[in-house]
């Protein structure tokens, strides 16, 4: 529910979204490739007596001719007389990314596959505007053949558009030209897009190759990032003999590291990479490095999606803050408060695996807390997103939440206090790093968030303008649990450990309304559930249990085995949400495509519709699986966390993984797949599969001397609790 409401207010702001300065401007691009074949997902087509060729409706793609590679929109249709066929190229939404350059020109390449020289006009284009109404037509024409041409419309020939705002375009449409009968054509289109200026500057720049790393199905491939700011795309070539390459893929000028899913094992390749400036003109070419894929084992699996994962945070991290952002792409300058917390909990299983040295992630992690140190708080605690340029809170999710996030903080400080135990050095480096941290967590009012002195509750945020006009109770059984602990834990602004049965587990009128209200059932509102769910038994959950979020965000830090309550065990109860999340998954009431034994884990991801908190039952699941779900989930079921893992990469890896590892999410009823990473889906991979092998994080943060007598004194509370039941 907490998930769920929060995209509500992205949905808000995204509607009264303007174009502010300093963040990233992205083209805004209607078609470049579509991570799945076949059809794109992002289209729509209208046959109106002509025939558009589609599937389900559909545009078709092609993988064989492109204008970049992987494939390009196939257009194939009959002009019949009286007929109007029309194909949509919608442009697709993504979180953050909301700056873009201004659209003075619509561009697209067209190949022309048609050599009847008497059809050489194209389909009309029109533009889609957010009401759905459209621009008057525009005509335009190639006569060239069998080759790529670019076509430039000046913004101003679409009537009424403002080139300020693209977001108000939300597709582009193909329909047919004329009134007569004609033959089956066929025009391949690529790279929809506003550009800003119809030229662009020639790349001097030769791409260095930096290196070339082989796993089982895939090369990783890196180079140094340009700085060369034409440029605009990267592209990406691959040779089976060093001689003859094919073009494989393109990679946005801010990632240096492109992930090559070839789909075999044991095999070398070769490859080189090339700059292409707005115009698609391309540089000189790198040198050429080569690379084998080879057989793993199941834990060198595990492993490569941890690294994977974790270079999120550390080559994608915001350089200012090396924090981390919300999602990737999205917004360059936004640091997302509780996904850095986790990102941070990764940087440290990445630094005793080795994946970087201590050095570098000490230097980091002063760049961390310097950061931190001096980024606005509110009574202590951290915002849930913060600007990066000037250290200040960023209302994302609207003018309300323009203060303090007490969840977000909680995540945050999870990671640091693990980071606080991590670098126990007595060189002055770590010792500063310790003693920031520190005054981080000290100065957190958590017992300010009670809104009132005798209040039950602890509430999720405060506006230093408008105080508590979120009210939002934090009450569980949800990912907040964190949030009691370490207020509980707090050496200097603590809250009494009452409050956990008082607050979170709380049983009056106020929770239950609270839990009936997200979870739509009387199952599991008085906190402690008690339902068997697929011959599983619930202790304590709201429905049957929730998204698998709920299961991994409050115990990445926290070793679930410890934390006993009156109610129940929470590793095992843990593990009860874990195992009827599988069942149903497996059982797949609503026959989705691909979900069973080795595609499982309903949580909050990313979706082809949108966002959303997914549950195991027939009304909050929505077809789309997270890989984060099922491998964060490893401490609970490890043998089918594996399973989906190798499922996810070797069956789907074509699609869904690049290069932080797998995408957010897919759904293959519906044929799409995510083009994000997101920052709080990542980590959680890292973290929860060393928290599964040796219990690295755990350990770590269970170390903490006021994680410790927090956790002592919440022991005390629930041993009085569970006198007082005795008594009564
Ligand atoms: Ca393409």
């Amino acid at each position: 529910m907490m998930r769920i409401k929060k995209v509500l207010l992205f949905c808000l702001f995204s509607a009264a979204c303007c174009c502010k300065a300093q963040e990233y401007e992205y083209n805004y691009s209607f078609f470049s490739n579509s991570a799945m074949s076949d059809d794109y997902f992002f289209s729509a087509t209208d046959n109106e007596l002509s025939m558009i060729f589609n599937r389900n409706f559909r545009l078709l793609l092609n993988k064989k001719i492109s204008h970049t590679p992987g494939n390009a929109l196939q257009l194939s249709y009959i002009n019949a007389k009286g007929g109007k066929w029309k194909a949509a190229v919608y442009y697709q939404q993504k979180r953050g990314m909301d700056h873009f350059k201004k659209a003075n020109f619509l561009s697209f390449w067209v190949y022309n596959a048609t050599a009847d020289s008497t059809i050489k006009d194209l389909p009309l284009v029109q533009l889609m505007k957010s009401d759905s109404s459209l621009t008057e037509t525009v005509r335009v024409s190639v006569t060239e053949v069998n080759n790529w041409k670019q076509v430039i419309l000046p913004a101003s020939s679409f009537k009424g558009l403002d080139i300020n705002n693209p977001a108000g375009i939300i597709g582009v449409v193909f329909s047919q030209q004329h009134d007569r009968n004609s033959k089956k054509q066929t025009i391949y289109i690529d790279d929809i897009e506003f550009i800003p200026e119809k030229t662009a500057a020639k790349i001097i720049t030769t791409p260095a190759l930096i290196k070339t790393a082989g796993y089982a199905m895939h090369i990783d491939i890196t180079w140094q990032l340009p700085s060369d700011k034409n440029i605009r795309l990267v592209k990406i070539y691959r040779s089976l003999d060093g001689t003859n390459f094919i073009p494989v893929g393109i990679q946005q000028p801010y990632i240096n590291r492109y992930a090559d899913f070839t789909g075999e094992t044991n095999r070398k390749y070769y490859y080189r990479i090339s700059y292409l400036n707005s115009n698609y003109e391309e540089s000189a070419f790198s040198p050429v490095t080569e690379s084998s894929t080879r057989q793993m084992t199941d834990d060198e699996l595990m492993t490569m999606v941890q690294e994977a994962s974790f270079r999120y945070y550390w080559e994608g991290a915001e350089p200012k803050s090396g924090l981390a952002k919300e999602n990737i792409s999205g917004r360059h300058n936004m640091i997302a408060t509780g996904a850095s917390g986790f990102g941070i909990m990764a940087l440290l299983v990445g630094t005793e695996k080795k994946f970087i040295s201590r050095t570098d992630v000490v230097n980091r992690f002063t760049t961390i807390v310097n950061f931190l140190e001096k980024a606005q708080t509110f009574h202590g605690a951290f915002p849930h997103f913060i600007n990066a340029t000037n250290g200040k809170v960023e209302p994302f999710f609207g003018d309300n939440d323009n203060g303090a996030d007490l969840v977000e903080t909680s995540f945050l400080m999870q990671g640091l206090l693990a980071a606080r135990e991590y670098f126990s050095g007595n060189d002055q480096q770590e010792k500063l790093i310790r003693e920031k941290i520190t005054t981080i967590w000290k100065r957190i009012e958590w017992d300010w968030f009670k809104q009132t002195p005798d209040s039950k509750f602890l509430y999720w945020h405060w506006s230093p303008d408008k105080a508590w006009i979120i009210n939002h109770t934090l009450i569980g059984w949800n990912e907040t649990m964190i949030t009691y602990l370490l207020a509980i834990a707090s050496p200097t602004h603590g809250v009494p450990a009452s409050m956990y049965y008082s607050g979170w587990a709380n049983q009056d009128a106020t929770g239950q309304n609270y839990r009936s209200a997200w979870g739509q059932t009387k199952d599991g509102s008085m906190y402690t559930n008690g339902n068997t769910y697929g011959g599983v038994k619930l202790d304590v959950g709201v429905s049957n249990g929730g998204p698998l979020f709920f299961t991994h965000y409050s115990y990445m830090g926290y070793d679930p085995h410890l934390i006993t309550d009156i109610y129940t065990n929470y590793f095992r109860n843990n593990q009860r949400i874990a195992k009827i999340n599988y069942n149903y998954c497996v059982q797949n009431p609503k026959k989705y495509r691909g979900y069973g034994k080795d595609c499982w884990g309903l949580t909050a991801s990313d979706g082809p519709f949108d966002y959303s908190a997914d549950e195991p039952n027939e009304k909050q699941d929505h077809g789309k699986i997270a890989p984060t779900g099922a491998i964060s989930s490893f401490p609970y079921m490890p043998e089918e966390a594996m399973a989906a893992l190798k499922n996810y990469y070797f069956n789907d890896g074509s699609f869904l993984w690049g290069e932080y590892g797998f995408r957010d999410a897919f759904d293959l009823t519906n044929n799409w797949c995510s083009e994000i990473y997101m920052g709080l889906n990542q980590a959680p991979m890292t973290v929860m599969i060393e928290n599964y092998r040796n219990g690295f994080i755990w350990k770590l943060f269970g170390s903490n001397t006021d994680v410790k007598s927090g956790m002592d004194k919440l022991q005390q509370e629930t041993d009085k609790m569970r006198n007082n039941r005795v008594r009564q």
